[in-house]
Protein backbone atom coordinates (compact mmCIF):
# COMPACT_ATOMS: atom_id res chain seq x y z
CA UNK A 1 0.00 0.00 0.00
CA UNK A 2 1.18 3.50 -0.70
CA UNK A 3 0.63 7.05 0.77
CA UNK A 4 -0.42 9.17 -2.67
CA UNK A 5 0.77 12.46 -3.05
CA UNK A 6 -1.10 14.82 -5.59
CA UNK A 7 1.06 17.75 -5.84
CA UNK A 8 -0.77 21.01 -7.36
CA UNK A 9 -3.18 19.03 -9.81
CA UNK A 10 -4.71 20.71 -12.46
CA UNK A 11 -6.73 19.20 -15.63
CA UNK A 12 -8.30 20.40 -18.49
CA UNK A 13 -10.10 18.34 -21.41
CA UNK A 14 -9.61 21.09 -23.80
CA UNK A 15 -7.00 21.44 -25.80
CA UNK A 16 -5.98 25.41 -24.86
CA UNK A 17 -7.28 26.42 -21.87
CA UNK A 18 -7.34 29.83 -20.37
CA UNK A 19 -9.21 30.53 -17.30
CA UNK A 20 -10.38 27.83 -14.42
CA UNK A 21 -13.37 27.42 -16.02
CA UNK A 22 -11.66 25.21 -18.73
CA UNK A 23 -10.32 23.08 -16.17
CA UNK A 24 -12.58 19.99 -14.96
CA UNK A 25 -9.93 20.20 -11.79
CA UNK A 26 -9.04 23.64 -10.65
CA UNK A 27 -6.62 22.61 -8.38
CA UNK A 28 -5.80 19.32 -5.92
CA UNK A 29 -2.97 19.79 -3.44
CA UNK A 30 -3.82 16.36 -1.14
CA UNK A 31 -2.26 13.75 0.45
CA UNK A 32 -4.41 10.14 0.82
CA UNK A 33 -2.14 9.12 3.60
CA UNK A 34 -0.71 4.88 3.56
CA UNK A 35 -3.78 3.12 4.93
CA UNK A 36 -6.64 5.45 4.73
CA UNK A 37 -9.91 4.72 3.97
CA UNK A 38 -11.24 7.79 2.05
CA UNK A 39 -14.72 8.67 0.62
CA UNK A 40 -14.30 10.95 -2.26
CA UNK A 41 -18.38 13.04 -2.18
CA UNK A 42 -19.44 16.04 -4.44
CA UNK A 43 -22.28 16.03 -6.67
CA UNK A 44 -22.26 14.94 -10.38
CA UNK A 45 -19.56 16.39 -12.98
CA UNK A 46 -17.27 17.92 -9.70
CA UNK A 47 -14.28 16.00 -11.16
CA UNK A 48 -14.55 12.78 -8.97
CA UNK A 49 -13.67 10.64 -11.62
CA UNK A 50 -11.22 12.76 -13.55
CA UNK A 51 -9.39 12.47 -10.22
CA UNK A 52 -9.50 9.05 -9.82
CA UNK A 53 -8.67 8.83 -13.25
CA UNK A 54 -5.09 10.51 -12.85
CA UNK A 55 -4.25 8.54 -9.73
CA UNK A 56 -4.76 5.02 -11.50
CA UNK A 57 -2.53 6.74 -14.63
CA UNK A 58 -5.94 6.44 -17.35
CA UNK A 59 -5.78 10.30 -17.35
CA UNK A 60 -2.45 12.41 -17.82
CA UNK A 61 -2.75 15.62 -15.71
CA UNK A 62 -2.57 19.07 -17.73
CA UNK A 63 -0.21 20.10 -14.93
CA UNK A 64 1.09 18.79 -11.65
CA UNK A 65 2.72 15.58 -10.33
CA UNK A 66 2.00 12.34 -8.59
CA UNK A 67 3.96 10.62 -6.39
CA UNK A 68 3.00 7.10 -4.95
CA UNK A 69 5.62 6.64 -1.62
CA UNK A 70 7.73 9.76 -2.60
CA UNK A 71 7.84 8.48 -6.36
CA UNK A 72 7.08 10.14 -9.07
CA UNK A 73 4.60 8.32 -11.29
CA UNK A 74 3.35 10.87 -13.68
CA UNK A 75 4.50 9.69 -16.43
CA UNK A 76 3.93 5.96 -15.37
CA UNK A 77 1.33 3.78 -17.20
CA UNK A 78 -1.42 2.02 -15.22
CA UNK A 79 0.19 -0.90 -15.36
CA UNK A 80 3.50 0.36 -14.08
CA UNK A 81 1.12 1.85 -10.84
CA UNK A 82 -0.31 -1.60 -9.25
CA UNK A 83 -3.64 0.03 -8.64
CA UNK A 84 -6.72 -1.90 -8.19
CA UNK A 85 -9.92 -0.11 -9.60
CA UNK A 86 -13.28 -1.02 -9.77
CA UNK A 87 -15.48 1.00 -12.40
CA UNK A 88 -19.42 2.74 -11.70
CA UNK A 89 -20.46 -0.47 -14.36
CA UNK A 90 -18.98 -3.90 -14.94
CA UNK A 91 -16.22 -4.89 -16.28
CA UNK A 92 -15.67 -8.77 -16.79
CA UNK A 93 -14.45 -11.39 -19.01
CA UNK A 94 -18.07 -12.68 -20.13
CA UNK A 95 -16.37 -16.07 -21.49
CA UNK A 96 -14.87 -17.18 -18.27
CA UNK A 97 -16.02 -17.97 -15.47
CA UNK A 98 -16.69 -16.43 -11.90
CA UNK A 99 -14.18 -17.86 -11.14
CA UNK A 100 -11.82 -17.42 -13.50
CA UNK A 101 -12.45 -13.99 -13.64
CA UNK A 102 -11.64 -13.52 -9.94
CA UNK A 103 -8.49 -15.84 -10.58
CA UNK A 104 -7.27 -13.34 -13.32
CA UNK A 105 -5.45 -10.90 -11.83
CA UNK A 106 -3.56 -13.30 -9.48
CA UNK A 107 -2.60 -15.70 -11.76
CA UNK A 108 -1.81 -12.60 -14.37
CA UNK A 109 1.07 -12.35 -11.26
CA UNK A 110 2.45 -15.61 -10.94
CA UNK A 111 0.61 -16.20 -8.04
CA UNK A 112 0.74 -19.91 -6.94
CA UNK A 113 -2.64 -21.47 -7.38
CA UNK A 114 -3.12 -22.64 -4.12
CA UNK A 115 -3.33 -19.13 -2.64
CA UNK A 116 -5.14 -18.07 -5.82
CA UNK A 117 -7.81 -20.92 -4.92
CA UNK A 118 -8.08 -19.75 -0.81
CA UNK A 119 -8.28 -16.09 -2.60
CA UNK A 120 -10.79 -16.58 -4.66
CA UNK A 121 -13.11 -18.86 -2.36
CA UNK A 122 -12.56 -15.83 -0.06
CA UNK A 123 -14.22 -13.33 -2.04
CA UNK A 124 -16.34 -15.36 -3.60
CA UNK A 125 -18.08 -15.79 -0.43
CA UNK A 126 -17.64 -12.29 0.52
CA UNK A 127 -19.80 -10.75 -2.78
CA UNK A 128 -22.15 -13.90 -2.42
CA UNK A 129 -21.92 -15.70 -5.51
CA UNK A 130 -20.68 -19.13 -4.50
CA UNK A 131 -23.74 -20.45 -6.44
CA UNK A 132 -22.36 -18.99 -9.59
CA UNK A 133 -18.59 -19.98 -9.64
CA UNK A 134 -18.68 -21.93 -12.15
CA UNK A 135 -20.74 -20.35 -14.47
CA UNK A 136 -19.29 -18.21 -16.92
CA UNK A 137 -20.24 -14.21 -16.68
CA UNK A 138 -21.92 -14.22 -19.87
CA UNK A 139 -25.40 -15.19 -18.67
CA UNK A 140 -25.12 -13.03 -15.37
CA UNK A 141 -27.10 -10.25 -14.65
CA UNK A 142 -25.68 -6.50 -14.10
CA UNK A 143 -25.72 -6.81 -10.15
CA UNK A 144 -23.78 -10.14 -10.41
CA UNK A 145 -21.58 -8.85 -12.57
CA UNK A 146 -20.67 -5.75 -10.72
CA UNK A 147 -20.03 -7.64 -7.84
CA UNK A 148 -17.51 -9.58 -10.10
CA UNK A 149 -15.45 -6.69 -10.91
CA UNK A 150 -15.64 -5.47 -6.81
CA UNK A 151 -14.18 -9.28 -5.92
CA UNK A 152 -11.18 -8.61 -8.74
CA UNK A 153 -10.65 -5.26 -6.99
CA UNK A 154 -10.13 -6.79 -4.05
CA UNK A 155 -8.17 -9.80 -4.95
CA UNK A 156 -4.93 -8.77 -4.71
CA UNK A 157 -3.45 -7.82 -1.35
CA UNK A 158 0.12 -6.03 -2.80
CA UNK A 159 -1.44 -2.92 -4.68
CA UNK A 160 -0.75 0.50 -3.70
CA UNK A 161 -4.40 1.09 -3.56
CA UNK A 162 -7.82 -0.08 -4.46
CA UNK A 163 -10.23 2.86 -5.97
CA UNK A 164 -13.77 2.55 -6.18
CA UNK A 165 -15.51 4.61 -8.58
CA UNK A 166 -19.35 4.76 -7.76
CA UNK A 167 -19.29 1.15 -7.39
CA UNK A 168 -22.74 0.03 -5.82
CA UNK A 169 -24.82 2.05 -8.64
CA UNK A 170 -26.12 -1.09 -10.31
CA UNK A 171 -26.25 -3.41 -7.06
CA UNK A 172 -29.71 -3.35 -5.63
CA UNK A 173 -30.24 -1.35 -1.93
CA UNK A 174 -30.15 -4.12 0.41
CA UNK A 175 -26.92 -5.20 -1.01
CA UNK A 176 -25.32 -2.33 -1.74
CA UNK A 177 -24.95 -1.90 2.85
CA UNK A 178 -23.73 -5.16 3.15
CA UNK A 179 -21.12 -4.68 0.42
CA UNK A 180 -19.98 -1.40 1.91
CA UNK A 181 -20.16 -2.89 5.67
CA UNK A 182 -18.00 -5.65 4.25
CA UNK A 183 -15.54 -3.08 1.90
CA UNK A 184 -14.94 -1.26 5.61
CA UNK A 185 -14.25 -4.53 7.13
CA UNK A 186 -11.73 -5.15 5.02
CA UNK A 187 -10.16 -1.98 5.16
CA UNK A 188 -9.88 -2.71 9.09
CA UNK A 189 -8.45 -6.11 8.56
CA UNK A 190 -5.90 -5.09 5.91
CA UNK A 191 -5.42 -1.84 6.07
CA UNK A 192 -5.25 -0.81 1.97
CA UNK A 193 -5.45 2.42 0.82
CA UNK A 194 -9.18 3.15 -0.16
CA UNK A 195 -10.51 5.73 -2.15
CA UNK A 196 -14.44 5.52 -2.52
CA UNK A 197 -16.15 8.05 -5.14
CA UNK A 198 -19.77 8.48 -4.67
CA UNK A 199 -22.31 11.29 -5.04
CA UNK A 200 -24.18 9.82 -1.82
CA UNK A 201 -23.57 11.23 1.83
CA UNK A 202 -24.82 8.44 3.80
CA UNK A 203 -22.82 6.43 1.47
CA UNK A 204 -19.54 8.99 2.03
CA UNK A 205 -20.32 8.87 6.19
CA UNK A 206 -20.61 5.36 6.42
CA UNK A 207 -17.52 4.22 4.75
CA UNK A 208 -15.19 6.56 5.60
CA UNK A 209 -13.22 8.14 8.30
CA UNK A 210 -11.92 10.91 6.42
CA UNK A 211 -14.15 12.12 3.35
CA UNK A 212 -12.92 14.25 0.75
CA UNK A 213 -15.51 17.24 -0.55
CA UNK A 214 -15.26 18.30 -3.96
CA UNK A 215 -17.25 20.47 -5.67
CA UNK A 216 -16.20 22.31 -9.29
CA UNK A 217 -13.15 21.02 -9.65
CA UNK A 218 -12.09 21.93 -6.63
CA UNK A 219 -11.48 20.19 -2.96
CA UNK A 220 -13.65 22.63 -0.94
CA UNK A 221 -13.00 20.61 2.82
CA UNK A 222 -11.65 17.34 4.07
CA UNK A 223 -12.70 16.14 7.56
CA UNK A 224 -14.61 14.01 9.66
CA UNK A 225 -18.53 13.43 9.05
CA UNK A 226 -18.80 15.29 12.41
CA UNK A 227 -16.51 18.44 11.01
CA UNK A 228 -18.26 18.68 7.69
CA UNK A 229 -21.63 18.76 9.90
CA UNK A 230 -20.21 21.18 12.91
CA UNK A 231 -17.83 23.18 10.95
CA UNK A 232 -18.50 23.43 6.83
CA UNK A 233 -15.55 25.63 5.48
CA UNK A 234 -17.35 26.56 2.54
CA UNK A 235 -21.71 26.81 2.18
CA UNK A 236 -21.62 23.90 -0.57
CA UNK A 237 -20.40 21.51 2.76
CA UNK A 238 -23.14 23.34 4.43
CA UNK A 239 -26.43 22.61 2.03
CA UNK A 240 -24.63 19.39 0.56
CA UNK A 241 -24.19 17.21 3.90
CA UNK A 242 -27.36 17.43 6.30
CA UNK A 243 -31.10 17.06 5.31
CA UNK A 244 -32.37 19.61 4.80
CA UNK A 245 -28.94 21.74 4.54
CA UNK A 246 -27.64 24.66 6.41
CA UNK A 247 -29.55 27.59 6.76
CA UNK A 248 -27.81 30.67 5.11
CA UNK A 249 -29.08 34.05 5.45
CA UNK A 250 -27.78 37.12 3.62
CA UNK A 251 -26.12 39.65 6.66
CA UNK A 252 -24.15 42.66 7.23
CA UNK A 253 -21.86 42.37 9.86
CA UNK A 254 -20.77 45.36 12.29
CA UNK A 255 -18.55 44.31 15.04
CA UNK A 256 -19.60 41.08 16.83
CA UNK A 257 -23.52 41.95 15.67
CA UNK A 258 -25.60 40.52 12.07
CA UNK A 259 -27.85 42.34 10.52
CA UNK A 260 -30.83 41.34 8.23
CA UNK A 261 -33.37 44.07 7.68
CA UNK A 262 -34.52 44.85 11.21
CA UNK A 263 -33.32 41.60 12.97
CA UNK A 264 -30.00 41.97 14.67
CA UNK A 265 -28.18 38.46 15.82
CA UNK A 266 -25.30 38.67 18.11
CA UNK A 267 -22.13 36.81 17.33
CA UNK A 268 -20.31 34.68 19.53
CA UNK A 269 -17.56 36.64 18.78
CA UNK A 270 -16.26 39.77 16.16
CA UNK A 271 -15.54 37.56 12.71
CA UNK A 272 -11.56 37.98 11.23
CA UNK A 273 -12.83 39.18 7.93
CA UNK A 274 -16.22 41.49 7.32
CA UNK A 275 -15.60 42.12 3.54
CA UNK A 276 -17.65 40.24 0.78
CA UNK A 277 -20.70 39.17 0.72
CA UNK A 278 -21.38 37.55 3.72
CA UNK A 279 -23.73 35.11 4.99
CA UNK A 280 -24.88 33.36 8.41
CA UNK A 281 -25.15 30.05 8.37
CA UNK A 282 -26.95 27.92 11.27
CA UNK A 283 -28.08 24.05 10.54
CA UNK A 284 -31.74 23.56 10.84
CA UNK A 285 -30.86 21.16 13.99
CA UNK A 286 -29.67 24.41 15.90
CA UNK A 287 -32.96 26.74 14.83
CA UNK A 288 -35.35 26.33 17.80
CA UNK A 289 -39.16 27.30 17.37
CA UNK A 290 -40.70 28.92 19.87
CA UNK A 291 -42.40 32.29 21.70
CA UNK A 292 -39.38 34.14 21.73
CA UNK A 293 -36.59 34.89 19.64
CA UNK A 294 -37.19 36.56 15.87
CA UNK A 295 -40.76 36.46 14.74
CA UNK A 296 -41.20 34.12 11.35
CA UNK A 297 -43.91 33.40 9.47
CA UNK A 298 -44.54 29.45 8.81
CA UNK A 299 -45.14 28.07 5.77
CA UNK A 300 -45.15 24.58 6.73
CA UNK A 301 -44.35 21.89 8.89
CA UNK A 302 -43.30 18.40 7.53
CA UNK A 303 -43.79 15.24 9.39
CA UNK A 304 -40.35 13.04 9.53
CA UNK A 305 -40.77 10.22 11.71
CA UNK A 306 -39.96 11.25 15.27
CA UNK A 307 -38.88 14.86 14.03
CA UNK A 308 -40.39 17.64 12.18
CA UNK A 309 -38.85 19.95 10.07
CA UNK A 310 -40.31 23.90 10.27
CA UNK A 311 -40.41 25.69 7.04
CA UNK A 312 -40.57 29.60 7.41
CA UNK A 313 -39.69 32.78 6.52
CA UNK A 314 -37.80 35.22 8.67
CA UNK A 315 -37.05 38.88 7.08
CA UNK A 316 -38.73 37.17 3.99
CA UNK A 317 -35.58 34.89 3.98
CA UNK A 318 -36.40 30.98 3.90
CA UNK A 319 -35.35 29.51 7.13
CA UNK A 320 -36.29 25.47 8.39
CA UNK A 321 -35.81 24.11 11.74
CA UNK A 322 -35.95 20.40 13.22
CA UNK A 323 -37.96 19.99 16.16
CA UNK A 324 -39.27 16.59 18.29
CA UNK A 325 -42.45 15.53 16.54
CA UNK A 326 -44.32 16.95 19.88
CA UNK A 327 -42.62 20.50 20.01
CA UNK A 328 -45.59 22.92 19.61
CA UNK A 329 -45.26 25.67 16.98
CA UNK A 330 -47.13 28.53 18.44
CA UNK A 331 -49.24 30.89 16.43
CA UNK A 332 -46.83 34.04 16.56
CA UNK A 333 -43.88 31.69 15.91
CA UNK A 334 -40.37 33.04 16.97
CA UNK A 335 -36.73 30.98 16.26
CA UNK A 336 -33.95 31.44 18.21
CA UNK A 337 -30.49 30.24 17.48
CA UNK A 338 -27.85 28.00 19.27
CA UNK A 339 -25.10 31.05 19.22
CA UNK A 340 -22.11 28.17 19.57
CA UNK A 341 -23.34 26.69 16.01
CA UNK A 342 -23.44 29.69 14.15
CA UNK A 343 -20.98 29.78 11.11
CA UNK A 344 -20.08 33.21 9.23
CA UNK A 345 -19.23 32.92 5.32
CA UNK A 346 -17.45 35.68 3.13
CA UNK A 347 -18.18 34.89 -0.66
CA UNK A 348 -18.73 31.06 0.51
CA UNK A 349 -15.76 30.25 2.40
CA UNK A 350 -16.22 30.35 6.69
CA UNK A 351 -14.73 33.38 8.70
CA UNK A 352 -13.19 32.29 11.59
CA UNK A 353 -14.81 34.29 14.51
CA UNK A 354 -11.89 36.17 17.07
CA UNK A 355 -10.80 33.98 19.53
CA UNK A 356 -12.00 30.72 17.51
CA UNK A 357 -9.22 27.79 17.85
CA UNK A 358 -7.48 27.99 14.70
CA UNK A 359 -8.90 24.95 11.93
CA UNK A 360 -6.34 25.74 8.93
CA UNK A 361 -7.97 25.81 5.81
P1 LIG B 1 -17.83 13.26 -11.81
O1 LIG B 1 -17.15 11.94 -11.85
O2 LIG B 1 -17.66 13.99 -10.50
O3 LIG B 1 -19.26 13.20 -12.20
P2 LIG B 1 -16.13 13.91 -14.08
O4 LIG B 1 -14.74 13.82 -13.57
O5 LIG B 1 -16.63 12.78 -14.88
O6 LIG B 1 -17.12 14.24 -12.87
O7 LIG B 1 -16.27 15.22 -14.97
C1 LIG B 1 -15.78 16.50 -14.58
C2 LIG B 1 -16.00 17.48 -15.74
O8 LIG B 1 -15.19 17.12 -16.85
C3 LIG B 1 -17.44 17.53 -16.24
O9 LIG B 1 -17.72 18.85 -16.58
C4 LIG B 1 -17.40 16.64 -17.46
O10 LIG B 1 -18.36 17.03 -18.39
C5 LIG B 1 -15.99 16.87 -18.00
N1 LIG B 1 -15.45 15.67 -18.68
C6 LIG B 1 -15.33 14.43 -18.14
N2 LIG B 1 -14.78 13.58 -19.01
C7 LIG B 1 -14.54 14.28 -20.14
C8 LIG B 1 -13.96 13.97 -21.42
N3 LIG B 1 -13.51 12.74 -21.70
N4 LIG B 1 -13.89 14.97 -22.31
C9 LIG B 1 -14.31 16.22 -22.04
N5 LIG B 1 -14.87 16.58 -20.86
C10 LIG B 1 -14.98 15.63 -19.92
MG1 LIG C 1 -17.95 10.02 -12.22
Amino acid sequence: MARIDLDNIRHAYRPDPQSDDDYALKRVHHTFVDGGAYALLGPSGCGKTTLLNIISGLLRPSEGQILFNGNDVTDLPTEARNIAQVFQFPVVYDTMTVYENLAFPLRNRGVSEDIVDKRVREIITMIGLEERAKRKAQGLTADEKQKISLGRGLARADVNAILFDEPLTVIDPHMKWELRTQLKELHRRFGYTMVYVTHDQTEALTFADNVVVMYEGEIVQIGTPEELFERPTHTFVGYFIGSPGMNLLPVEVSGSSARMGQTVIELPSAPSQQSGKLELGIRPEFVSVGRSGYPVKVDKVEDIGRRKIVRARLEGQEIAAIVDEDAEIPAEAHVSFDQTHLNLYSNSWRVEMHGEAGHGA
